[in-house]
């Protein structure tokens, strides 16, 4: 496995051995290549043109995201970092461990799953929501391993990140969009929420739980299924957020 651009190499393969070393990941780990792109768009174009025939497919989602991860029928996966300034912040950590995190999750369920390779598990949808609370969680839990360390002015602006996706989440809860996106936010804000918990940050989301009287419940919920998850709280998760969010889809 490479990774194409010299100059972030090094603190890029720093994260990834740290990723392997702490959640034991084999040689047999099915990454063919981390690729660093200015435009993931359209190197999703290139290297996986079927994917925009797909009806799950997101195009909007694609234009913005920061990382993504192209599985293949092959059962292998390669991940799409888009280039940044990767001194700016910690961010690239979270979107970093956050897709190598999927690509572990496709390769450990594969076999439980019943789905007959990693491209055809995309449209299982009990395990797209609880991978993207994972990769999530995940993600977060290193980053802030690393913010946490920084002076107080720096980390606390990523408590106010954190703060506006809680504050701005009523609104994103009662609005139109399309009922899947909603969970798939939901699963995001989730993993953020218990990745602060985990490292012993108090943020506080009160204002959720107060319009919302799920919410405790399923943070409960995903609180026991940080690591893993098994088939049939799967489905719970899947059918309850269902129940919760098309109510209002
Ligand atoms: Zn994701």
């Amino acid at each position: 496995m490479q990774i194409t651009d010299e100059s972030s190499s090094n603190t890029f393969n720093k994260i990834i051995e740290l990723f392997f070393e702490k959640e034991k990941v084999g040689i047999n780990f099915p990454l063919n290549d981390i690729i660093l792109t200015d435009n993931i768009f359209q190197k999703v174009k290139e290297l996986q043109p079927t994917l925009f025939t797909e009806e799950h497919f997101n195009k909007n989602q694609l234009l913005e995201c920061t990382g993504y991860t192209l599985l293949f029928k092959n059962n292998t996966a390669t991940v799409l970092i888009k280039n940044d300034d990767f001194t700016k912040n910690f961010l690239w950590i979270e979107t970093l461990v956050h897709e190598l995190t999927h690509v572990k999750d496709f390769n450990d369920y594969l076999p439980i799953i019943k789905e007959n390779n990693f491209y055809e598990m995309l449209h299982n949808i009990p395990f797209w929501y609880w991978t993207e609370f994972h990769a999530r969680y995940k993600g977060y839990v290193y980053m802030l391993e690393f913010a946490q360390r920084l002076p107080e002015p720096y980390f606390q602006q990523y408590i106010n990140d954190s703060m506006k996706r809680i504050e701005d989440f009523n609104t994103l809860f009662n609005g139109h969009e399309d009922y899947h996106l909603k969970i798939y936010y939901t699963m995001h804000l989730m993993g953020e929420i218990l990745a602060y918990e985990y490292k012993g940050i108090n943020i506080d989301d009160k204002s959720i739980a107060k319009e919302n009287n799920w919410f405790d419940k399923m943070k409960e919920f995903l609180r026991k299924h940080t690591e893993n998850v098994s088939i049939s709280d799967m489905l719970l998760l899947s059918m309850n957020a269902n129940k919760i969010f098309c109510k209002n889809g």
